[in-house]
């Protein structure tokens, strides 16, 4: 196979001959044919994510490995079958799921990979959609896009289901319960997408910027709120008609969590999805007598990339504008994506696809 990998954090990508692995047991090789380029890509391809204050996490002391080929949106065609693979067949296109746990524990068993203390997610700790070939350990990782564009199909990998199992942490509520997202960027308006397509009836997007809450109106968006200033509390009780039970912070960084935690009624979720850095205190007895939760939301699981596939194939789900680029680029689409030249998503496409 061949791979467009990470060698050295922040040099570019390097074009690599590696042996095609030989799927074993229920493992699948799918032959990639696109992969979308991912914003945590490019903290993969420096080596860190910034934690806020001047502090980094360093991925290699988290266990990645390189040389590393990234991509974790991955759609492509079963290859080959380990002598226990069932349920596929040669040919077949399909979805990855990447998020990987060790795939024998409790979690992993009940389909809940992404929260396995061994993780082993593809473009991360294993090769990923920058390579021509990856392994998916098991048939119940591949999800049939059925008739969708595969280069939307593979963004629901990530951030389709980043948003997809957030809502889901709110739900259910009535359609005419007011949900906030903090955030209208490309998650946000996903995440309105998404909620139109479960026929919400109450979207409150907060934001920063007057042209991204133009988009979060134009996405269907019912009403936004500046997110700059003081008083953003005030103006998202008022925009949804009193303390609301629902935020989804696609931010969450000290200034979002604070005015969206301020926000909510008895029983309220704030959910927090965003990995913008900072901090929260919570007065501690209003955590009991209001029976508040704070929840954290990190990608989601199969199950839930399953229902959101099953959804945008009902056709309710407004698709995220995404443009190709050759698979041999993918080292361009990357910086392209650093420079902040791409709207909506940019996908390799296999020259073979
Ligand atoms: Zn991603
Ligand atoms: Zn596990």
């Amino acid at each position: 196979m061949r791979a467009w990998a990470v060698v050295e954090n922040g040099k570019p990508l390097q074009e690599l001959e590696l042996p095609t692995p030989e799927p074993k047991g229920t493992e699948v090789l799918v032959q990639v044919t696109h992969c979308g380029v991912c914003h945590s890509d490019l903290h993969m391809w420096e080596g860190y994510y910034a934690l806020g204050g001047g502090k980094k996490m360093s991925l290699k002391d988290r266990g990645v490995t390189l040389p590393l080929a990234m991509g974790h949106e991955i759609v492509g065609r079963v290859a080959k079958l380990g002598p226990d693979a069932t349920g596929v067949k040669v040919g077949d296109l399909r979805i990855v799921f990447p998020w990987l746990g060790c795939g024998t524990c409790e979690k992993c068993l009940a389909e809940e990979d992404n929260m396995c203390l061994t993780v082993r997610s593809l473009g991360v700790y294993a090769n990923g959609g920058y390579g021509t070939h990856v392994i998916a350990p098991h048939p119940r990782h591949l999800v049939d896009p059925g008739t969708l564009d595969p280069a939307v199909a593979a963004t629901y990998a990530c951030s389709g289901i980043t948003v997809y199992s957030a809502i889901r942490k709110v739900m259910p509520l009535p359609p005419t319960e007011a949900i906030v997202l903090v955030g209208a960027g490309g998650l946000g308006l996903t995440a309105i997408a998404v909620l139109k397509g479960m026929k919400h009836q109450h979207i409150v997007s907060v934001d920063v910027s007057a042209e991204k809450r133009a988009a979060a109106l134009k996405a269907g968006a019912h009403k936004v709120v500046d997110a700059s200033g003081a008083d953003v509390t005030k103006r998202i009780v008022e925009a949804a008609g009193g303390p609301v039970l629902a935020v989804v912070d696609l931010v969450n960084g000290t200034q979002t969590a604070r005015f969206a935690f301020d926000a909510l009624r008895k029983g309220g979720k704030l959910i927090q999805v965003g990995l913008f850095g900072g901090e929260l205190s919570l007065p501690l007895p209003l955590m009991a007598i209001r029976a508040l939760t704070v929840q954290g939301s990190y990608v989601g699981n199969p199950k839930e990339l399953r229902e959101l596939v099953k959804l945008a194939q009902a056709g309710t789900l407004a698709a995220l504008p995404v443009a190709t680029i050759p698979q041999s680029q993918a080292y361009e689409a990357l910086m392209r994506l650093r420079d902040g030249k791409v709207t909506g998503r940019l996908v390799l496409r296999a020259e073979a696809a």
